[in-house]
């Protein structure tokens, strides 16, 4: 059975991503989706908010699975018995930070591969800064992200607002 890991911060979870893992279940019998805590990003998501909107949204595919981790991404593709890992690119300024996370990763698991999906067209211009930047100047995100996580950003961003006026 091949098995792959999808590892991200989905904070939140966006159509690119959602995307990218209907294609890589082509390639793949099984792929568990990493949500990594990624704390240094800083993200409007707690880790449990960001894993269980990913799970919500991705409830309709087989083959899935959704796990938080924390910790080297090589030591959870090891503890999930995958030997892929799976990456999204979308434009050349994707690509330096990925080519030194996979070569790190290959140093220290060679057994290891990553593989690189190419974002979709419709998606090439799509991160999920993007998407909070549009939800934060009140844009439509219809385009951008599934409706429960459109229903959740909002949420999020109403309560921080409300957190700031406090101030
Ligand atoms: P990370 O913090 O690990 O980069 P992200 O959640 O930002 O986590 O992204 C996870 C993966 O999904 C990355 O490989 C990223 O390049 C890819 N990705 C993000 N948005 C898109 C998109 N619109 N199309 C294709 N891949 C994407």
């Amino acid at each position: 059975m091949k098995k792959a890991v999808f590892p991200g911060s989905f904070d939140p979870i966006t159509n690119g991503h959602i995307d990218v893992i209907k294609r890589a279940l082509r390639l793949f019998d099984q792929i568990t989706i990493g949500v990594a805590r990624r704390q240094e990003k800083s993200p409007i998501f707690t880790l449990k908010e960001r894993e269980a909107l990913v799970k919500k949204v991705t409830a309709n595919l087989k083959r899935i699975q959704v796990k938080a981790f924390d910790g080297l991404l090589v030591d959870f593709v090891k503890q999930e018995k995958a030997c892929t890992i799976i990456r999204g690119l979308r434009t050349i300024s994707d690509f330096d930070y990925e080519f030194q996370m996979a070569l790190t990763n290959r140093k220290i698991a060679p057994e290891i591969e990553t593989i690189f999906l190419l974002a979709s067209e419709k998606y090439a211009y799509l991160s999920a800064s993007l998407a909070k930047e549009i939800a934060r100047m009140g844009g439509d995100l219809k385009e951008f992200l599934p409706e429960p996580v459109i229903v959740a950003v909002q949420k999020k961003l109403k309560k921080k607002k409300g957190m700031r006026s406090q101030e």
